[in-house]
């Protein structure tokens, strides 16, 4: 460990990690199982177009989520899209501006208007009454994110909803595995949006579906997600290509069969960080509902620089350098984001409990790729960062951080 400032790889010292800690590393699950189901798809030589894995990954899927409707799609983006399109919703619609960007461009690609809300500091979801100030005449629907897999405000937003005569649907990008009042996210809405990106808890490399317990709908997105085919000839719609690969539903089939692993592993890693860091003035880490299914795939924790005597940058900065590559989701905000920062109708924009969070707001690395070993050395840097924050942010000040060696894209 550490000694004195002189010790940080900031500094010159020795990294702590040799390896960097990511976050978001994938999790590979039974690697026999994915490469055998690998080896049947290519014995039979049906690649993608509906395969029989597309299938089977879907039906597990509605198992868990307890009886809606499961389209598989390329990925969340595309869903979200699709979805957008076959519910009609056009003109303006409502979502939170600390979201991942995805969310906004999903609207913004069929020629939605994306309009930001304000969140609830408390929650880091969509605040349901700076949601209903923003309602114009335009306003088809609102778009609820469940960040971090916490739910949003399900039951305000659908009475908002109902009251106003909006469509709602839910990103819930991080939100697979988790519960809302004892039922599963997917089951909210007119319909809800899961991402299986290689960083998510489950995933299929790339991938998603699409939840909605509306039958219909859900015959007329799995048309859509096949340039909108109704038979071999025959085009009833505009579709597009958001269809998911066999292979990519091998891995996702692989890696729903660990999902309870997973989530002991991230579990425990939480509550690792959680006592390594739950007394550390200035620092809080966000908890999960313990009577909600979670899938603690995110380990969040805010930076009061006041109290802590460190920012959440400088925290950043002294982090990076021991090979602790924790991330500032969602920062700047989408607000603050191309192309919505530069169009005339986001220019006024305020949002201070966004900006506020965007400014504090730390992930830290966990998974099946960190273990509680790495955790508890995470929690001591960043202990110690704090211990000696003043001092270390004024030399902090100076240092232009070492460029990383490539883009930890996953
Ligand atoms: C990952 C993510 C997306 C994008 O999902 P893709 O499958 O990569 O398109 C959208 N929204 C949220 C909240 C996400 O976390």
């Amino acid at each position: 460990m550490k000694a004195s400032l002189d010790d940080l790889a900031v500094f010159g010292g020795p990294p702590a990690f040799a390896e960097s800690l990511c976050v978001g590393r994938p999790n590979i699950g039974r690697r026999e199982d994915f490469l055998a189901r690998i080896g049947a798809m290519l014995d039979r030589r049906w690649l993608t177009n509906d395969g029989p894995y597309v299938r089977e990954f879907e039906r597990a899927l509605e198992r868990h989520l307890g009886g809606t409707h499961c389209i598989a799609v390329a990925n969340a983006t595309l869903g979200l899209g699709i979805v957008a399109r076959a519910l009609g919703l056009t003109g303006e619609v409502i979502l939170p501006a600390f979201t991942f960007v995805a969310t906004a461009h999903a609207l913004k690609w069929p020629g939605i208007e994306p309009v930001f809300a304000d969140v609830d500091p408390h929650t880091h979801n969509l605040d349901p009454e700076y949601a209903e100030r923003l309602i114009t005449s335009r306003t088809t629907g609102i778009l609820g994110v469940h960040v971090w897999g916490r739910p949003c405000a399900v039951d305000e937003l659908t009475e908002l909803a109902r009251r106003r005569g909006l469509t709602l649907l839910f990103d819930a990008g991080h939100a697979f595995g988790c519960s809302h009042g004892g039922r599963k996210i997917g089951n909210f809405g007119r319909a809800e949006v899961f991402s299986f990106h290689a960083t998510k808890f489950v995933h299929s490399f790339e991938g998603g579906a699409i939840a909605t317990n509306d039958a219909d709908l859900a015959a007329r997105l799995k048309r859509m997600r096949n340039f909108g085919f109704s038979g071999y000839d025959e085009v009833a719609e505009l579709g597009i290509n958001a269809k998911m690969s066999e292979a990519a539903a091998a891995m996702g089939l692989t890696s729903l069969e660990s999902f309870d692993e997973i989530v002991k592993i991230n579990k425990e890693n939480h509550e690792i960080y959680c006592s390594g860091l739950g007394q550390v003035p200035g620092l809080r880490v966000v908890e999960y509902d313990p009577d909600e299914c979670a899938n603690y795939q995110y380990v969040v924790v805010e930076v009061e620089t006041a109290a802590a005597g460190i920012s959440r940058d400088a925290l950043h900065k002294a982090l990076w350098a021991e090979g602790v590559l924790a991330r500032r989701y969602f920062y700047p905000g989408c607000h603050r984001m191309e192309p919505y920062r530069s169009l005339p109708r986001y220019r006024g924009v305020r949002l201070p409990m966004t900006d506020q969070l965007a400014d504090r707001v730390l992930c830290l690395p966990t998974g099946s790729a960190v273990t509680p070993r790495d955790v508890e050395l995470v929690c001591m840097l960043i202990e110690f960062c704090r211990a000696h924050g003043p001092e270390l942010s004024i030399r902090l000040r100076d240092i232009v951080p070492a460029p990383v060696p490539a883009p930890h894209t996953y």
